[in-house]
């Protein structure tokens, strides 16, 4: 088989503080690589997101053993996991990317099926969950729900039921790069930049050790960001409702001006007004949040600041290209 046939993959890990699952993924890599097909070149690309556990030293030592294939980034502190695919999507040079998460909840023995979907022509290629397995009733039911509204209201098409797990092609890697919004929701960008998708149908696996790094407030940022990032049919949705109850507040006034000009001034009538009052306030309150959450993130992105800060590297020569090209 000649050079030009051959396509490099880079496997991207983001870690934050997976000391118990590296030994394990680390097993599992070594046979991937082992067992490469002919045609597939990979490079690990270890991204640790300010990890506090001995998962640094572990990296560090694992590529010293594979000094060609494996390369990382440390983050300088603990920038979140889209900032860490961000940091590493930055430093892909190869042909094609592949996002994994350390917990081995998607099974990397996958990665050679998925790149013979990448070979025939597919240039994202996603992986969607067929069950979810360990994961409670209450983080389905809000994911399903979530992604729904969210279809809803974006007119882009989200696929459901993945993750970050997928295969990405040069052309998407590149749209990627480009889009260096602060407040990152990945799966909005993927489903964004388009190109030629393909869902690929696998079991996800429970963590092999340790617990997981998203609390709910985290996802709640993340959800918000989704929907933020992607339209601004909120901002909308409360120019309308606040249109239609000032109509509404305005014709009730005409009644009540109307009312008291017939039949007099009536004492009674605090329940009604203490409804409108309360109702409206709560009213103002969501549209001024609404309003609160677009102008916070206009802030961050305004102010420039870069998304990560890379303390200490290790990249191999890209593309396996000789120095000085
Ligand atoms: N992760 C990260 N930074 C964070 C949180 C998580 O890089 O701030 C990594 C984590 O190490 C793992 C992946 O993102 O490889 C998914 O995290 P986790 O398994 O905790 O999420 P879940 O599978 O529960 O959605
Ligand atoms: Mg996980």
């Amino acid at each position: 088989m000649s050079d030009a046939d051959v396509r490099t993959l880079t496997i991207m890990i983001p870690c934050y503080n997976e000391q118990e699952s590296l030994p394990v993924l680390f097993d599992r890599m070594d046979r991937l690589i082992a067992n490469a097909p002919e045609r597939l070149r990979y490079t690990l690309l270890f991204v640790d997101d300010g990890s506090k556990d001995d998962t640094r030293p572990l990296i560090r030592e694992y590529a010293s053993r594979h000094p060609d294939d494996v390369d990382y980034l440390f983050l300088s502190r603990n920038f979140g996991k889209e900032k860490a695919m961000y940091a590493g999507i930055m430093h892909t040079h190869t042909d094609g990317l592949v996002i994994i998460d350390a917990d081995l909840q998607d099974p990397p023995e996958l990665i050679p099926e998925m790149a013979e979907l990448w070979f025939q022509g597919y240039e994202d290629v996603y992986a969607r969950r067929r069950s979810r397995e360990g994961e409670s009733w209450l983080k389905k039911a809000t994911s399903r729900w979530y992604y729904s509204l969210l279809q809803k209201i974006s007119g882009v098409e989200i696929q459901r039921d993945t993750g970050d797990f997928r295969l990405l092609d040069r052309k998407c890697i590149e749209a990627l790069q480009r889009l260096d919004e602060s407040e990152r929701n990945s799966k909005a960008l993927f489903s964004w930049i388009g190109f030629k998708k393909i869902e690929f149908l696998y079991d996800r696996d429970k963590r092999v050790a340790g617990t997981t790094k998203w609390s709910y407030p985290k996802l709640f940022h993340l959800a918000m960001d989704g929907i933020t990032s992607f339209t601004i049919a909120p901002l909308k949705i409360a120019t309308w409702a606040g249109s239609l109850i000032s109509v509404a507040a305005f014709l009730y006034a005409l009644f009540l001006i109307f009312r008291t000009l017939i039949s007099g001034i009536d004492v009674p009538g605090y329940a009604s007004t203490m409804v409108v009052m309360l109702f409206l306030g709560g009213v103002q309150l969501l549209c001024l949040g609404i309003i609160g959450e677009y102008l916070g993130r206009v802030f961050m992105q305004t102010k420039h600041r870069p998304n990560y800060l890379i303390e200490e590297s290790h990249l191999g020569n890209p593309d396996g290209e000789s120095l000085g090209n």
